[in-house]
């Protein structure tokens, strides 16, 4: 017999328990997963990132807006005005003026280029003159034909050992509202850089500038995302697509998308100060990995406690399976095994003797007049006498030989390895031992006989074939006067 478990023989009970203790814990911890990681969500989008944004921005105001603030005022400047409407006279007023401008305000560089002159002015000094064919000079040549009051552009300073500078231009008119220059500060771009890598440290996300056109403008010292330098549009990048398909061109909002297998919350928000677009963007991974391991922690807990209620219940139904096993295959009064017990013990050791060959003999037993016992001490003392005459036969038997009550008053015992003359001898044995047993029944001693079937095994035997004969011997022995062994062989039958 194959060594199962005992869950096995209850598998509808076992699949039933684990598909509702399965879909009980996923059902509570998915659940619970998913409202923590809309309110988690929903914070981001509707809490955190915004905070953020509204952060940089103030600090924005504070660091990028001052100098346009400052241009502005500088582009409006009575003084400036003047000294252009009036030629231009004396450049070390206009130098001074700059640099006053420039160490007052802790800008990086203060300028004015003349239109009239095409002078470059700036805190240290004349720089040079600039002209429409040199590369470097278009900047002004831009401004000077532009209809916005002013730019931001970043651009190598010349007067700074060519440092990257963000530029804020302004264009300067007279009182005619006629142009004269373009006057402005200067930050340093590293400085700018430093900005925006101290929100991404701080606040744990990704935040840049992009221009109205969907360009990057302005990133931390790593770039923007994918590492993507100033001047690449969003579209260029593969973890922006689906972003770029929902929002074609940068427009103020809340945006979730998903780039590279990775879910993002993004704030964007328009400064109109800069005329640029504030991108914060938050990794969804970061954001949930806390409660995604809470929820493997949760799988877990649940799978150890399936598990152990399981095994609890491989224990539970082993310990009964075993109870209802013995209580269905032993007697219950002699605690013999009954015939249903006897069935699986024959079953093997018939198998066995006939695949050997060994031999094997049957007796089947059968007590005299036993009606006549309870009809006139009572049933009890038949029990008593049953419960006696199996110790007895017990006794008289090997440890490997199957002993059974067939029924009533009669049994069944297999001799293993035992021939027809030895079974004889051993028959004859238990009918000796029983005619001289007493079976005390309330201070009567009762006496009992029994008459004995034997056969041998068959090659060609079954067990019903092998029972039909010893049941022929014991039926010549009740008529051959009873307290007797007989024996029944295949085709032959001797006493
Ligand atoms: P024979 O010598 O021909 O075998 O006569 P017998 O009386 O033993 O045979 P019979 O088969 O007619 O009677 C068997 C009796 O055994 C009848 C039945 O009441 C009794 N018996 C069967 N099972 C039990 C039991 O569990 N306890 C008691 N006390 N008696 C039982
Ligand atoms: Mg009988
Ligand atoms: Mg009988």
């Amino acid at each position: 017999m194959p060594l199962r478990s005992p869950l096995y023989s209850q598998r509808s009970l076992v699949l039933t328990l684990i598909a509702l203790l399965g879909a009980g814990f996923l059902a509570t911890s998915l659940l619970s997963y998913y409202a923590s990681r809309a309110s988690i969500r929903d914070n981001i989008v509707n809490t955190e990132l915004p905070l953020t944004s509204d952060t940089v921005y103030s600090e924005i105001q504070k660091d990028l807006v001052r100098p346009i603030l400052i241009s502005s005022m500088m582009s409006r400047d009575t003084f400036m005005r003047d000294w252009v409407v009036n030629g231009e006279n004396d450049p070390g007023q206009m130098t001074r003026y700059l640099d006053e401008v420039m160490t007052h305000y802790g800008a990086y560089t203060a300028f004015f280029v003349s239109n009239g002159t095409l002078t470059y002015y700036h805190a240290k000094g004349v720089l040079k003159q600039v002209k429409v064919d040199e590369p470097r000079d278009a900047w002004y040549f831009r401004v000077r034909d532009m209809a916005d009051p002013y730019e931001i552009n970043v651009d190598p300073d010349l007067a700074n050992k060519d440092n990257l500078t963000f530029f804020i231009n302004y264009k300067v008119y007279d009182y005619n509202n006629r142009f004269i220059g373009a006057a402005g500060v200067g930050l340093t771009v590293d400085a700018v850089i430093k900005l925006i890598d101290k929100y991404q440290q701080r606040y744990q996300r990704s935040v840049y500038f992009v221009d109205t056109f969907g360009r990057l403008v302005l990133t931390g010292a790593e770039g923007g995302p994918q590492g993507a330098q100033v001047g690449q549009t969003l579209g260029e990048l593969d973890s922006m697509k689906s972003l770029v398909s929902q929002l074609p061109k940068p427009h103020s909002g809340s945006y979730e998308y998903s780039g590279q297998g990775q879910g993002h919350f993004l704030n964007v928000r328009f400064i109109p100060e800069l005329n640029w677009y504030l991108f914060v963007d938050k990794r969804e991974d970061g954001a949930l990995s806390e409660i995604r391991q809470s929820l493997y922690l949760n799988l877990l807990i649940c799978l150890i406690v399936t598990l152990t209620v399981l095994a609890l219940l491989n224990r539970v139904i082993k310990r009964y399976q075993g109870k209802i096993q013995t209580q269905a295959t032993l007697d219950s009064l002699t605690e013999l095994p009954n015939r249903r017990g006897f069935d699986l013990l024959a079953a093997q050791a018939m198998h066995e003797a006939q695949r050997e060959p060994r031999p094997l003999t049957a007796l089947l037993l059968d007590l005299d007049h036993f009606k006549a016992l309870n009809d006139t001490h009572g049933h009890l003392a038949g029990d008593q006498v049953l419960i006696g005459f199996a110790r007895d036969l017990e006794s008289c038997l090997r440890h490997s030989d199957i002993v059974c009550r067939w029924g009533g008053e009669e049994f069944i015992v297999l001799l293993k390895d035992t021939d027809g003359d030895n079974g004889k001898m051993i028959a004859e044995k238990i009918r000796r031992h029983v005619e001289k047993q007493r079976y005390a029944y309330h201070g009567k001693q009762l006496q009992v006989t029994v008459s004995i079937g034997l056969t041998t095994l068959q090659a060609d035997d079954t067990l019903h074939t092998l029972l039909s004969r010893a049941d022929q011997a014991m039926y010549r022995a009740k008529h051959s006067g009873r307290n007797r062994t007989c024996v029944e062989m295949p085709h032959s039958s001797y006493a």
